[in-house]
């Protein structure tokens, strides 16, 4: 499927109704997942048992440990295999370059469990192209303001590796070295370099992780004027929301993308992040992979992408707990919407009032190779313990340890200690939920 095509089937899908969309969804399934039963081993020995007229739920599922395990037996293009990619990913100039000149190529990290490697074909990559294009404004008037402004795009994000947002937008800059109505910023570049770029380029839509943008607003020197902004990859809680729209004088929204699923959910006028149900398939299930129905909390999702015909995701187990509802949309929308339990992790606050947004942490971390899982718990204002489990993890410890010494001293912090902790990363007691990155000290403990 080509761009145009892309883009004329998301056009008709985003005004269907739901009968409509409950066909394009059957049709769709049945033919990717016939092609996966036909093209990959791994899916041809799963659906042995499944008849022709099968529907969804007679599909058995799978799970990014599964599909890990069986890489090469996974994909549908027998030339794609594990130690390629490998090989392939190990030059950094390979970001945003495609393999065998078909198949873009991504990680995801490596610290909330197992990391997954993930392939687009082309149409893959047309589809999200098309969704972003249709659906990412959740107001017109935003969307109109951006194309008077000449569409100037600013992400501060990870600007490094083999992640969805930095590769997708090195792609688009190696196939349009021209246009320059797109940057991105590292995340944990130092302020003064992060504002003093944005300030010159002046962005009309701004990008990146809540917590981030939520520090850099308390910058004065920060002039910009964004038409919109477009928070992802944790949790826009209504606090950070509210502070960005009041510090920018703009709306201010999210959306529910994933590197397996590519774009969720998108957020409409009334805030509901409305799943792209004519190119993805939202199951909400209990632990044990049941459904759990409309309106309830599910512990898991089974997502199916209707667009990867390179690495069928078919009823593939994501952790993220949603509730999605089937009630009518005030917006208009017909397409159901789901609320996401995101991540809330901690903003850590050291000695002369420095800040640091959890995500900054985190990707230091994801970019420990060794390290499988990791928790950071702030013990004192200079000190932070370190949990982790990892293949070498006298390794994992000295890295970790040495790059963020090494971020803090770049933030004017040059005291901090890290502990090595003999725990492994631990959800908390009393709620069950799991932080990656918290403070868990009162100001009386302090040394
Ligand atoms: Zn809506």
């Amino acid at each position: 499927m080509n761009l145009i095509d892309a883009m004329v089937k998301t056009k008709q899908g985003g005004s269907a109704d739901r009968e409509t969309i409950a066909r394009i969804q059957k049709r769709r399934l049945h033919k990717l997942a016939r092609y996966a039963r036909a093209n990959s081993p791994y899916y041809g020995r799963l659906y042995a048992g499944v008849g022709d007229g099968f529907c969804l739920e007679d599909l058995p599922t799978t799970s990014k440990p599964e599909m890990m395990a069986h890489f090469d037996e996974f994909v549908t293009d027998r030339k794609i295999t594990m130690r390629r990619i490998d090989a392939f990913t190990a030059d950094l100039d390979n970001i945003g370059r495609m393999l065998d000149g078909k198949y873009l190529i991504f990680q995801t990290s490596g610290s909330t469990g197992n990391p997954a490697v993930v392939l687009y074909d082309r149409q893959n990559i047309n589809v999200s192209s098309a969704v972003a294009a249709f659906r990412t404004f959740a107001r017109n008037e935003d969307y109109r303001a951006f194309r008077r402004h000449g569409k100037k795009t600013a992400g501060v994000f990870a600007d490094y590796g083999f992640y969805l947002a930095c590769g997708m937008s090195r792609y688009l800059q190696l196939k349009m070295p021209r246009q320059k109505t797109k940057i991105t910023v590292d995340v944990n570049a130092p302020e003064a370099e992060i504002i003093r770029r944005l300030n010159d380029f002046m962005p009309s839509m701004l990008s990146g992780y809540p917590s981030n943008l939520s520090l850099l607003a308390d910058f004065e020197e920060l002039k910009i004027r964004p038409d919109v902004i477009i928070t992802g990859g944790e949790l826009l809680t209504d606090a950070i929301r509210k502070k960005l729209a009041d510090r920018f004088g703009c709306y201010v929204q999210t959306h529910y993308s994933c590197t397996e699923g590519g774009e969720i959910a998108c957020e409409c006028s009334e805030g509901h992040l409305h799943i792209n149900e004519d190119w993805v398939i939202v199951e909400p299930v209990d632990r044990n992979n049941r459904p759990v129905g409309f309106g309830v909390q599910s512990d898991k999702v089974l997502l199916t992408n209707l667009s990867n015909y390179i690495q069928p995701f078919i009823r593939y187990e994501l952790t993220d707990r949603v509730i999605v509802h089937n009630e009518p949309c005030k917006c208009g929308k017909r397409s159901r919407w789901l609320e996401i339990e995101g991540r809330t992790d901690d903003i850590l606050e050291f000695a002369n009032g420095v800040k640091i947004a959890p995500m900054s942490l985190y990707k230091i971390l994801e970019e420990v190779k060794p390290i499988r899982r990791f928790q950071l718990v702030q013990r004192a204002t200079d000190t932070l313990e370190l949990r982790l489990t990892a293949g070498d993890r006298e390794a994992a410890f000295e890295e970790a340890g040495r790059d963020l010494l090494a971020f803090f001293e770049s933030k004017g912090l040059p005291d901090i200690q890290i502990t090595r902790s003999d725990e492994p990363p631990t959800a908390n007691k009393t709620s069950g939920k799991f932080q990656h990155i918290y403070a868990d000290f009162e100001a009386g403990d302090d040394r």
